[in-house]
């Protein structure tokens, strides 16, 4: 239990981890294109000045503005589509990019046919030229359109990714959230359950026995109590002849036989080296010395792993008014001693220690 509780957590760590990484380069992601879509907006606003001036440059050519102020304009509009052609003010286009360079060059063929036709209209104004120049700065524009609402969409699709990095980094992070929830809680559970258990048989331990008799004996009216303390028999002998780690596994087996045979209100301890315990509430002592044959039955004919047959001794006692913890954990105690003395493998009984303790 506390082992996989240990896996979950630490596969949850890793979980983590990684969503911490996920967030991580998602950060860096829309730090990226945060930066990118600010540029494009620039570059939007640029492009839209573009299709503004050339339109503009053939309404003032043809109202005879004077050709120094328009040759101002047509420089800027040279810088601008230079600009735009060698990177400057390019927009990032991850897609898209050959129709995008294409247009662009389209547009800046068209720009220079456009020079050449003002040129040309201005060293001979007829309506003929004048018309081409009207038609050509038409192409112009819609070119530019294109490339402005080209422009426009290749934003459009980053702030689409950018929405979406944007909800993972959030749901993400309510997952790390609830992740260090669950470890908190986890870690939690392990130290409860640590200070409560037993390392070797995952039974409840010392201090888990005195907390459940003292509560026990606080809230007992009229039922009874009884209480079992029990003991391998020579138990030295099976870490001397196998080993420590066989005695451990006889251990681990024995507590699981008697798991196995007691019922699920019976409270199994243990409470030293080899010696557990047994809180059997609403349990007289003709049923808990039937409980304690019982155990020894099933122990002594138990085939332990290279060990073979294991013997315990039991003793035995009931709460009789007036016993408080100290005095039952003597009884029973005492209870043992008598069956270890008498030879072992046997239940000893202790019904009444008062007299003897005052
Ligand atoms: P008795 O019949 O009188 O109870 O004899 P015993 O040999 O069982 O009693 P003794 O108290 O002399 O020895 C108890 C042994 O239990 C000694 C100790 O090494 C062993 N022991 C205590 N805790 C553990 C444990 O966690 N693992 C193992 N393998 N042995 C343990
Ligand atoms: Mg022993
Ligand atoms: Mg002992």
């Amino acid at each position: 239990m506390v082992l996989k509780g240990l896996k979950v957590s630490r596969r949850i760590t890793v979980i983590a981890v990684l969503l911490l990484v996920i967030i991580s380069l998602n950060g860096i992601l829309v730090a990226f294109l945060i930066e990118n879509i600010e540029d494009d907006a620039k570059i939007l606003n640029y492009s839209g000045i573009l299709r503004g001036s050339i339109q503009r440059i053939v309404k003032l050519e043809i109202s005879h503005t004077r050709p120094e102020t328009l040759n101002v304009l047509i420089k800027g509009i040279d810088e601008l589509i230079k600009r735009f052609l060698n990177g400057e003010n390019q927009v990032k286009t991850f897609t898209q990019n050959g129709d995008y360079r294409w247009t662009l060059q389209l547009l800046n063929d068209n720009w220079e046919k456009l020079k050449e036709i003002i040129n040309e209209y201005r060293a001979d104004p007829t309506a003929e030229n004048e018309a081409q120049m009207i038609q050509k700065s038409e192409e112009l524009w819609l070119l530019a359109n294109d490339y402005v609402l080209m422009v426009q969409s290749i934003s459009e699709y980053k702030m689409h990714y950018f929405h979406l990095f944007f909800l993972v980094t959030v749901v993400n992070l309510i997952l790390v959230l609830v992740i260090i929830l669950v470890i908190k809680k986890l870690v939690r559970d392990k130290l409860e359950y640590s200070v409560y258990h037993d390392y070797l048989t995952g039974l409840w331990n010392r201090w888990a026995f005195e907390e459940f008799i003292t509560k026990k004996l606080e809230g007992l009216k009229n039922s009874s109590l009884s209480l079992i303390m029990f003991d391998i028999d020579h138990f030295k002998t099976v870490n001397d002849n196998y080993g420590h780690d066989t005695g451990d596994n006889v251990l681990q087996a024995l507590g699981q036989i008697v798991e196995d045979n007691i019922r699920k209100t019976d409270i199994l301890c243990r409470v030293g080296g080899e010696e557990f315990m047994i809180l059997a509430p609403e349990t007289d002592i003709d049923a808990a010395v039937k409980l304690a044959e019982r155990i020894r039955f099933e122990v002594g004919n138990y085939d332990f792993e290279r060990v073979g047959q294991v013997t315990v001794s039991l003793g035995v006692t009931e709460y009789v008014k007036g016993d408080t913890r100290d005095i039952m954990m003597k009884k029973v105690d005492e209870a043992l001693y008598q069956a270890k003395s008498e030879g072992r493998n046997r239940i000893g009984q202790v019904e009444s220690l008062r007299t003897n303790l005052a």
